[in-house]
């Protein structure tokens, strides 16, 4: 199993995620949200090297009111 480094992880965050962690490859397959209270994740396969890993989400901010067009507003 592949080790980890803190950067490579940062990078994948900072990106959404939108490249494997491995070998950079944009196909991956995104599992069903899954949790519990205080917490939401999912599992991520790459289609290319076959690594597979977990995303984990916390909630980060409350909206309010909610705006329609919150996704295409970039983030700070
Ligand atoms: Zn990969």
């Amino acid at each position: 199993m592949p080790e980890l480094v803190e950067d490579e992880i940062k990078r994948y965050v900072e990106t959404d995620g939108s490249n494997c962690l491995f070998c950079a490859g944009d196909k991956l397959h995104l599992g069903k949200l899954r949790g519990g209270t205080g917490v939401t994740f999912r599992d991520i396969t790459c289609l290319g090297c076959g690594e597979t890993w977990r995303e984990i989400f916390h909630l980060a901010e409350i909206q309010y009111p909610a705006r329609a067009d919150f996704a295409e507003v970039e983030r700070p």
